[in-house]
């Protein structure tokens, strides 16, 4: 297949790749919406670009100026893409390099013809905005570790490094006389649509896995956490604790649990709102988040309810906990606009005993102790019998 022809096909497979996107679309939601715009646009324009290869019947300098203007302009709309993916702001000269690019290859094709300047320039803005990808998906701090985003990352930085190469090729032995894009004898004509497939086949499929692998995890942080105070939800500590009750009861250990309650909470949402409620809510989920050990599970369960699955599983260091728990809440009272507004909670503790028949049976007994230390005056701890 000579390199027009080739251009040509990976134009059309870039159509398809781009039209089965456009298809997605709609099943994603809003927040990724934005970053696959500009994915499916960048793609789109690149692939104009490489249609522009086959028209021989335009002259030179249009064609060039206008096939590269439109890859560059194409990286830059991806570029982008990648950064809303991130919810990154744009950089004032982001669009600079394609500028910068596209008026070179006008000037040294149209006003001063000359191959190389040209070849060159269109390598370092490439490389300049390939730079600027790479330099997003590798970024420690935003890294996932999914395989999707790697992928991505790598790809970008082969296209990088090999606009490199081309840069550091052609700059060393120069360009022959009788350069042309259509020249199938030039290895770099060959290789060439095959890096330019990399980012609009390879790389669109990269992109929408990690559009995918965004959307598994935030369902799996959404059923497994508790969206007001981040803690693990009720389904979390229900699979938790079967597994470590169910564990502990083959090894003939025990398991402690404490249910938390804060005390008269009715009375903040009747005194400040049921906003404040919610503020108040996420402040004592904070202090006993605190005041958990790293072997500790800490969940809402409900309303104004908490359970800590805690990693002791005797009475006595159960019960420490427990007090350690209700000791910093009562240590940390909320502050609402300016006032202090004291809150306490009730602990009701229970430890695996031999009529303990499931996770369940341990929660009831939990809850009655709760109930116990309500009666008892609230803002105390109890042991279920
Ligand atoms: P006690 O000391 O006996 O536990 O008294 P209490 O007022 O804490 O208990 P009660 O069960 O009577 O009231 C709990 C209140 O918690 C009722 C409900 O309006 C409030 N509540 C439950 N879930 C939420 C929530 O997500 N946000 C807010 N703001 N309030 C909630
Ligand atoms: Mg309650
Ligand atoms: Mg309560």
């Amino acid at each position: 297949m000579d390199s027009r022809t080739a251009y040509v096909v990976l134009a059309m497979m870039t159509l398809a790749n781009s039209g089965a996107l456009g298809l997605i679309l709609r099943d994603l939601p809003e927040l990724l919406r934005p970053s696959v715009r500009s994915w499916q646009a960048g793609t789109l324009v690149i692939a104009g670009g490489y249609v522009l290869h086959a028209f021989p019947s335009l002259p030179l300098a249009v064609m060039v100026t206008l096939s590269n203007g439109a890859i560059l302009l194409g990286l830059t709309i991806c570029w982008r893409g990648v950064q809303q993916f991130d919810g990154l702001p744009r950089k004032s000269w982001q669009l600079l390099p394609a500028a910068a690019g596209t008026f070179a290859i006008f000037w040294y094709s149209a006003l001063q013809p000359d191959t190389l300047v040209r070849i060159l320039a269109v390598s370092l803005a490439s490389i300049v905005i390939l730079a600027g990808c790479v330099a997003i998906l590798a970024d420690p701090g935003r890294r996932d570790g999914s395989r999707s985003r790697q992928l991505l990352m790598i790809l970008f930085l082969s296209i990088m490094l090999l606009n490199c190469l081309r840069f550091a090729y052609f700059a060393w032995a120069g360009i022959p006389a009788d350069f042309s894009i259509a020249d199938n004898g030039s290895m770099a004509n060959v290789i060439s649509p095959l890096v330019a497939a990399m980012l609009p086949v390879i790389g669109t499929t990269a992109f929408t896995l990690m559009c995918s692998e965004r959307l598994r995890r935030q369902w799996e942080h959404a059923a497994s956490t508790d969206h007001l105070t981040g803690l693990a939800n009720r389904r979390t500590l229900t699979e938790m604790g079967r597994l470590r009750f169910e564990t502990a009861r083959t090894r003939e250990e025990r398991v402690a649990i404490a249910l938390i309650d804060v005390d008269a909470f009715k009375s903040i949402n009747d005194r400040f709102g049921h906003e404040a409620g919610d503020l108040a809510l996420k402040h004592v989920a904070a202090s006993l988040n605190a005041a958990t050990m790293p072997s500790d599970l800490l969940a809402r369960t409900g309303g104004e309810e908490f359970v800590a699955l805690l990693g002791q599983s005797e009475a006595e260091p159960a019960q420490m906990a427990a007090e350690r728990l209700r000791l910093a809440v009562q240590r940390h009272p909320f502050i609402l606009r300016g006032m202090r507004i004291p809150l306490t909670v009730s602990v009701g503790i229970a430890v695996s005993q031999e009529g303990d028949t499931d996770f369940d049976s341990l929660l009831r007994r939990a809850d009655q102790a709760m109930y116990t230390a309500k009666s008892a005056g609230r803002n105390r701890v109890e042991l279920a019998a």
